[in-house]
């Protein structure tokens, strides 16, 4: 019925790749309208999302049907892509910032994420969020609210 959309910070179900169970995880990055990433509320450790059910699903050995909704999904990418390489040229290493999620980043800013690589802020959404542009795509991470509020 009614489909609540999921947004970082929220709480979820997942299957804990250390604890090997079903447990509640706080979500840390979406992938468009999904679950990309979460950190386990048991163990505190973060890894990728999967789904209890397609990971229950992946058990049974028929071969997963190709993802379906392929051409709309490059055509966004190679922009994003296109607009990444763009940016590239004129990124500097050496000034990303750490990508943590107690940090706070600012629209601009050039953080370099453990998974995910180098990436810019693009915008802030929330004030405690921030949407950033990869190599392979824009994600949204969590990230602290501004502790001073700048002016
Ligand atoms: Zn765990």
């Amino acid at each position: 019925m009614t489909k609540k959309t999921l947004s970082v910070g929220d709480r979820i179900e997942a299957r804990c790749t250390k604890c090997r169970k079903i447990l509640n995880h706080t979500l840390v990055a979406m992938v468009e309208e999904r679950p990309a990433r979460v950190k386990c509320n048991t163990c505190g450790g973060e890894h990728n999302y999967k789904d209890p059910a397609t990971a229950a699903q992946a058990k049974t050995s028929a071969p997963a049907k190709k993802r379906v909704s392929k051409t709309k999904k490059d055509s966004s990418n190679k922009a994003e892509r296109q607009h990444w390489e763009s940016i590239q040229s004129d990124m500097d290493q050496s000034t990303a910032i750490n990508y943590a999620m107690d940090r706070h980043f600012n629209v601009g800013a050039l953080i370099s994420h453990p998974v995910f690589g180098l990436g810019l802020v693009e915008e802030a959404p929330g004030t405690d969020k921030i949407r950033v542009l990869f190599q392979d795509g824009k994600k949204l991470l969590r990230c602290a609210q501004s502790s001073h509020n700048r002016r």
